[in-house]
């Protein structure tokens, strides 16, 4: 019966590329031409953070940027799909802001894709929260709709409501220290029972400046976290 329903849908919807609706085979998947616009983060890249080095450089088999080798990883490790550009903003904005959440079946595959070279231990899977102010006004989390799908795929519980933020003005252009200050303090833990002793699987959308993360971590161990993950769709990736 599923398979008659789902015959009959793809029937009326034929699946297309969300991004330029060129007719694909299967639906929530980007076409040939999209697909290699994207700047997709592989190997080499930096085995923390998951900065990518440029394909001709051989760094051996544990590369490490300058800013993990000094010990700054927002995270214990990062991993994101793809690099912030021209081409992964083309999804970014209207997914954001525009309401295209069904392009969240791409990225979260993407993301998925992602983790592929970690051995996963998370205990709970949680998307970046977002001020109750702005999650009125959009009407959705777009780092939870990216946070289900991979944490069904891990396997791994989905925390929406253990840390509260608290609604601040949009941070635009500003430059990472400016970020840092105004983040900072901008997460509370509701539920502590709900962190003790775990370890967290971070969920965003994009990594600008690690400044979110860094400051979610933060909280996260003051509340007795273990260890704190993450994973973006995309990252701005800029010279180190
Ligand atoms: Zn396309
Ligand atoms: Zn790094």
């Amino acid at each position: 019966m599923v398979g008659f329903v789902n015959k009959v849908i793809e029937f009326l919807f034929p699946p297309a590329c969300p991004l330029c609706d060129t007719p694909v085979s299967t639906h929530g998947q980007l076409c040939g031409t999209c697909w290699a616009a994207i700047n997709w983060i592989d190997n080499p890249k930096c085995i923390r953070c998951g900065y990518p080095f440029p394909a001709d450089l051989d760094l051996g088999s544990a590369p490490m940027c300058p800013v993990c080798a000094a010990g700054k990883c927002e995270l214990d490790w990062i991993r994101s799909a793809c690099v912030y550009d021209d081409a992964s903003r083309m999804a970014m904005l209207p997914f954001k802001h525009g309401g295209r959440i069904r392009y969240a079946r791409f990225m979260s595959h993407a993301m998925i894709w992602a983790l592929r070279d970690i051995d996963i231990d998370a205990d709970i899977v949680m998307p970046v929260p977002l001020a109750n102010r702005r999650l009125f006004h959009r009407g959705y989390n777009q780092a939870a709709l990216l946070a289900r799908p991979i944490a069904h795929a891990l396997n791994i519980p989905m925390d929406v409501d253990s840390v509260q933020r608290k609604y601040r003005p949009d941070m635009g252009h500003k430059n990472s220290r400016e970020r840092a200050a105004n983040i900072h303090g901008v997460f509370s833990v509701a539920k502590p029972d709900n962190i003790r002793g775990r370890r967290i699987l971070l969920v965003d959308d994009v990594m600008t400046t690690g400044a979110t993360f860094y400051e979610l971590r933060r909280t996260l161990l003051a509340s007795g976290a273990v260890s704190v993950y993450g994973v973006s769709f995309c990252r701005v990736v800029r010279a180190i």
